[in-house]
């Protein structure tokens, strides 16, 4: 077997390979002439199920080129059968379309998750319990684990819910899209779906809307895609060209990003007396439970501080140079965002941080004089 760094370059080498450019071209149409031949010209109603994906590109609201590539890298990325999709909300919608249960237990996490699974309450009486309501599942209903967790980048221990669900016959999905691989593999813990906000770590660059379902089993890969047929939730043509560009240096960027991020934290953490303003660091390199060192290979770019007070929680972005004061994370470029601009439910004191690609300690030298300047 070759290397992450090799597959994500030449991963999609044989599929839908149609010309000889080098980079594969932006397809703009959304429909394909048929082969020109009689005799190759199938009915559907004799199209086996499921191979929509490797047929060739019919219309694109079910797959086009760029898609397909892109769930071929993502697939040696993720090690199972993955669907693309236009978003991750469109991807955890497809999810709990897919599962349609009666109970879902649900942590903090994402608001818009939480925005996912209100539409379910609302259409289908779907009970929405917390997380560590587990014994109130059953069979066919969903666990939905996000870890590492917005905003904080707690970890949770997968290996724990996956056995409480899977022990009542219930499904887990696990919301990746902090800690992608290789910091962790949610599959080695027996995860039954995987789901990533491509828009994150995969596209990386802040310019794509896109998400992704990772699934160890073809039947419900199958079944997603012609699902997604019907939602209409395939990702966009161009989004998808953009999304195969940025997954050539996926592992560079996650690597670094995930290391400049523990550098910060470590750095702050045993400086924090110097700032008299910096109450609080939260990040799963400080988390002290046994599961941690299992479950993340690395830690995630992401992580939080809380400052003494609203007011200077609400300043500190304006004194930075490096950091773009926006929500989203995951780009080359760290941002910082007063997260009471987004979310209704957090404490006015917290700030979350995504580390980019600059150089540790120039972020570092940022976020010290910053600090400094407001003690
Ligand atoms: C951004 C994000 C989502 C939603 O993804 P979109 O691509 O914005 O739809 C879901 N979960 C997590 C953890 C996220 O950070």
């Amino acid at each position: 077997m070759s290397h992450l760094s090799t597959n994500l370059v030449h991963g999609d080498d044989n599929t839908f390979r149609r010309v000889p450019d080098v980079i594969q071209p932006i397809n703009v149409t959304t429909t394909f002439s048929y082969n020109n031949d009689p005799d190759k010209l199938v009915k559907a109603k004799d199209i086996k199920e499921g191979v929509i994906t490797t047929r060739d590109p019919v219309y694109s609201r079910l797959s086009h080129p760029n898609s397909s590539k892109s769930e071929a890298v993502l697939e040696q990325l993720l090690d199972g059968h993955v669907v693309v999709y236009n978003s991750g909300l469109s991807a955890f919608f497809a999810a709990l379309t897919y599962y349609h249960p009666k109970v879902l237990a649900i942590g903090n996490g994402y608001h818009g998750c939480h925005g996912i699974a209100k539409i379910f309450t609302r259409i289908s009486g779907l009970k929405q319990v917390r997380l560590d309501q587990y014994d109130q599942l059953g069979p066919g209903d969903v666990l939905h684990l996000e870890t590492p967790e917005n905003p904080f980048g707690t970890a949770h221990d997968l290996s724990f819910y996956v056995a409480e669900a899977h022990k009542r016959g219930a499904h887990v999905i696990c919301d990746a899209t902090f800690a992608p691989p290789p910091l962790q593999t949610p599959f080695d813990f027996g995860v039954d779906l995987v789901m990533h906000s491509a828009t994150k770590y995969f596209g990386g660059h802040s310019d794509l809307l896109a998400g992704c379902l990772a699934t160890k089993d073809i039947k419900v890969k199958n079944q997603l895609v012609s699902d997604r047929t019907f939602l209409g939730t395939t990702i966009a043509n161009l989004d998808s060209y953009l999304l195969l560009r940025s997954l050539r240096t996926y592992e560079m960027r996650i690597l670094r990003q995930s290391s400049s991020a523990e550098k910060i934290v470590a750095h702050f953490a045993t400086n924090k007396d110097k700032y008299p303003v910096l109450h609080k660091i939260y990040h799963s390199s400080l988390q002290k439970e046994d599961f941690i060192k299992q479950q993340l290979r690395g830690h995630s770019p992401v992580f939080a501080i809380e400052l003494t007070t609203p007011e200077l929680a609400k300043r500190l972005p304006s004194r930075l140079k490096y950091f773009h004061h926006a929500t989203s994370l995951g780009g080359v470029e760290s941002m910082i965002e007063w997260r009471a601009m987004t979310d209704p439910g957090v404490q006015e004191t917290l700030l979350r941080i995504s580390i980019g690609v600059e150089h540790p300690d120039d972020l570092i030298a940022d976020l010290d004089q910053a600090l400094s300047s407001l003690s």
